[in-house]
């Protein structure tokens, strides 16, 4: 599994990739900024493709964790489709010229008008709507009979198995808001003749974000796998997909993350048999973080050094509103400076650091990226740091609160770095008002 590391390296005393130096690109493109790898995002992409190999799959980018239209497209390219939870989503795939078989469309609250959008898409239509309840169902149903076609479904199974994980990111337990039981599946399927435009294709789960364990996984699927079952016998057609979810975990600070060689041992322990069994029966997987997470970085570059007695804070360019998952779920980012010289730990000599703080400006104590780290006495303005592991759910869930401009985003790939999104300017914070 991924590492905060792995796609980032000192390179002649400064964090590089690919052999570009992340200080040039900040000089050049000021900060705050996010930077991506290339290969951050299509080394996992093969290596998820090589462990799926024997099967007859499809890997679908969760794209809510990295929509920028250069990404989607440079994995697009690479034989991915996507996994969406909105009609904003879909219109960034049309952009990207992500082809209609290869597009799953997940999430509770589709609108009629989001439907639509995903029945007409390129003409044919998307490969499937995954369905949370029976009242989605009717209005999909409604829709895809007004547009004189079948909507292709799957049912999202609720395995009720606790994924272990933050409960903001659980979604596999009946408590939580997503998919249907299996009794509800049932009889789902036994009102079919009823639903003349639904095509009842497959079934699917998601149990939950940064999974650490593949137990959850192990008893997810087996559940799903006996559903299946079932259904090929109540049903006159067979199945044709699962589709497996997303939320294998990655590494931020020095968790043990699944393999992903293991997880696809998983997969083929549950399905491999049905697959060999039926050729035409696909597995689909919907990786967000697992692709993106480790793939970005955002560097900032300090403002101010504050010192207290026991603890300084470094107050950086960047904050709560460019990145949100410390504030939202308390989750650790590694984050180290771009020079080496001023990388330190714990071990070194006491005077060469201090407990730090490192804070954003809004005005918000939780606008907090890390607490009590060992940082280097040295640092102060000017200095530039790297938030690590920022791939996922960084700038796609970032904001303008503060009044704050959203950062640029770069791209560095083979050897060479280009802006995939322009930093918002102060006009584009009126635009509408
Ligand atoms: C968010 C989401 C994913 C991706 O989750 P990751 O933890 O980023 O892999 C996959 N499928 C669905 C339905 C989702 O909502």
């Amino acid at each position: 599994m991924t590492r905060p590391l792995q796609f980032f390296q000192y390179q002649n005393g400064i964090l590089s990739s690919d052999g570009v130096s992340l200080e040039a690109i900040a000089e050049q493109i000021g900060t705050p900024v996010y930077i991506y790898s290339a290969s951050g995002f299509i080394d996992p992409l093969k290596e998820l493709q090589e462990g799926m190999r024997d099967l007859n799959h499809l890997i679908c980018f969760a794209l809510k964790s990295n929509s920028n239209l250069s990404i989607l497209r440079m994995l697009a390219k690479e034989g991915a489709g996507m996994d969406l939870v909105s009609g904003g989503e879909l219109f960034r795939a049309a952009q990207a010229g992500v082809q209609s078989d290869k597009i799953v469309f997940s999430g509770v609250g589709k609108t009629a008008d989001e439907m639509k959008q995903g029945l007409l898409y390129e003409g044919t239509g998307i490969y499937s709507f995954n369905v949370e309840s029976l009242p989605e169902l009717r209005q999909l149903n409604d829709v895809a009979i007004s547009l004189g076609k079948r909507a292709p479904v799957a049912l999202r199974f609720n395995p009720d198995v606790d994924a272990k994980t933050h409960p903001y990111i659980s979604t596999g337990l009946k408590r939580n808001k997503f998919g249907i039981t299996r009794s509800e599946v049932l009889s789902v399927v036994r009102s079919l003749d009823q639903l003349r435009g639904i095509h009842l294709k497959g079934l699917s789960i998601h149990i939950g974000s940064q999974l650490l364990s593949l137990a959850p996984l192990d008893d997810a699927f087996s559940k799903l796998s006996d559903l299946v079952h079932e259904l090929d016998h109540h049903q006159d057609r067979p199945l044709e997909f699962a589709d497996l979810g997303g939320g294998i975990g990655i590494t931020y600070q020095n968790e043990k993350a699944p393999l992903i060689q293991s997880y696809c041992k998983l997969i083929k322990k549950h399905f491999g048999k049905r697959a060999k069994n039926s050729p035409q029966f696909k597995l689909l997987i919907e990786p967000g973080r697992t692709l993106s997470g480790n793939a970005g970085v955002l560097v900032s570059k300090v403002i101010y050094r504050k010192e207290r007695r026991n603890k300084d804070f470094l107050v950086i360019d960047a904050a709560m509103n460019d990145l949100i998952r410390p504030a939202l779920y308390e989750s650790f980012h590694e984050i180290v400076p771009i020079e080496k010289r001023l990388v330190v730990s714990k071990s070194s000599p006491k005077k060469k650091w201090v407990k730090t703080n490192i804070v954003g400006p809004v005005c918000e104590s939780s606008d907090c990226f890390a607490s009590d780290r060992p940082f280097s006495s040295q640092i102060g303005p000017g200095d530039l740091v790297a938030i690590l592991s920022a791939g996922a759910y960084g700038f796609s869930m970032s904001s303008t609160y503060n009044s704050r401009p959203r950062p640029a985003e770069v791209l560095i790939q083979e050897g060479k770095f280009s802006t995939i999104r322009t930093r918002e300017t102060w006009e584009d914070l009126v635009r509408g008002e």
